[in-house]
């Protein structure tokens, strides 16, 4: 069977133009001792927003690791998908991240939920998972609910896996369970249930992407309690352990975290409870390194910076449409937005400080830079230019890229 590794991280690259800069993110990583899996992710979202293929993203994957010399295990994940939109990721992908969100709370039939609640009731009573302090209490009526809320997603999400294993055979790809994109976040005693209901449907799932506490805005840093998110992350950990053994899960099951780029903050709990229990993770990042390339732009100044003022501008005008399809995961302050007359007047150095993701830094807008990381279609409109402008500012936009992936992320996660 495929594994991920220990590590791994999913680097989208919305445009194509970033993946050896993301690579070489990775490879500055293992010279430090970590090794890390890249994954390229695109969702069916941001394929039909800009306009591209899941070939794409293969063939980038594909022709940056060649170059490169890459010689390890690399993936192209089909990021969020279900049983409308699998079909177009069959051939180039070997990941696949199962998105059951949209079935979560339809009841599954009562044979069903009794067949599993049969076997289930033997928690019943302080289900005292290895690892974590304090036993929790488990009544009938909570399995049920449980049961009643996830059973029939279980379900949807073994009718996807099966539709990817009838093409690409049993073994050949990676499988990941997401449930991320819904508005109230899973327990662990919740995770442990709906691992035992993956593992009834026989689903050799390697990583699972469960909704965490707080908010997991794109682009920006964790908001909510990081203690909190500390016992949680690691109570996860603990049940996925105790799960795999269990339910007969795969060995390598490991956690994904989505949203994951930026989130500063609880990058060092992840990297230090990771270690303290010799778990690995797969962290999901995607629209990170657009704002980089928005950033690079700006610092190249001229017909670049000019380019990404109006992209800005444009994308005030058109607020609503752009966040629509993200509503669930951002949180714009609209009085924080500087006004296009004022951006007008920026120079390279003001823009780019805006929008770069340096906590403390005066100049920094964490709201501004949640809009430009769903502005993308507005680049994706006139790509014969933006595309121009990302070649002829090369060197600038990739150091960017570079900087963003490895010194503030691979380096806050694992400690270097
Ligand atoms: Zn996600």
């Amino acid at each position: 069977m495929k594994t991920l590794g220990k590590f791994s991280i999913g680097l989208g690259d919305r445009f194509g133009h970033q993946g050896s800069a993301q690579l070489n993110a990775i490879t500055e990583a293992a010279k430090k001792g970590i090794d890390i899996t890249p994954v390229w992710n695109k969702s069916n979202r941001e394929h039909n927003i800009i306009g591209t293929q899941p070939g794409d993203v293969r063939a980038e994957a594909d022709m940056v690791t060649r170059k490169a010399g890459f010689t390890k295990p690399y993936f192209v994940d089909a990021d969020h998908i279900n049983l409308d939109t699998a079909d177009r990721f069959l051939e180039s992908s070997d990941f696949f991240t199962v998105d059951v969100a949209s079935y979560i709370g339809k009841r599954a039939d009562d044979v069903k939920i009794n067949v599993f609640l049969r076997d289930a009731v033997k928690f019943t009573g302080k289900l005292k998972i290895p690892g974590i302090s304090k036993p929790v209490s488990v009544t009938k009526d909570k399995i049920t609910g449980i049961a009643e809320k996830y059973l029939f997603a279980a379900a949807k999400a073994r009718e996807i896996y099966i539709k990817i294993e009838e093409s690409k055979g049993r073994g050949n790809f990676i499988t990941e369970v997401s449930m991320d994109e819904v508005p109230v976040p899973q327990t662990p005693v919740e995770l442990f249930f709906i691992l035992k209901m993956l593992g009834g449907e026989n689903i050799p799932v390697q990583t699972i992407a469960p909704k965490f506490s707080g908010r997991f805005n794109k682009g920006v840093d964790y908001a909510g309690d990081t203690g909190l998110f500390a016992e949680e992350f690691e109570a996860d950990l603990m049940v996925i352990e105790y799960a795999v053994k269990e339910f007969g899960l795969p060995e390598s099951l490991k956690m994904s975290i989505h949203s994951g780029s930026d989130k500063f903050s609880i990058y060092p709990l992840i990297g230090s409870i990771a270690k303290k229990h010799d778990k690995g993770f797969h962290l999901k990042t995607a629209g990170t390194t657009w704002l980089e390339e928005v950033i690079g732009l700006a610092e190249s100044g001229g017909k670049a910076l000019d380019f990404v003022k109006e992209i800005y501008i444009k994308s005030l005008e058109k607020i609503a449409e752009l966040c629509a399809p993200y509503a669930d995961v951002i949180d714009i302050n609209i009085s924080m937005l500087p006004s296009a007359e004022v951006v007008s007047g920026w120079n390279c150095r003001k823009f780019a400080s805006s929008l770069r993701h340096v906590p403390g830094n005066s100049d920094y807008n964490s709201n501004m830079r949640q809009l430009i990381h769903v502005a993308y279609k507005l680049a994706a409109e006139k790509m014969d230019e933006y595309f121009q402008l990302l070649e002829a500012n090369e060197k600038t936009v990739s150091q960017c890229v570079f900087e963003n992936i490895y010194n503030r992320h691979i380096c806050r996660l694992f400690d270097l």
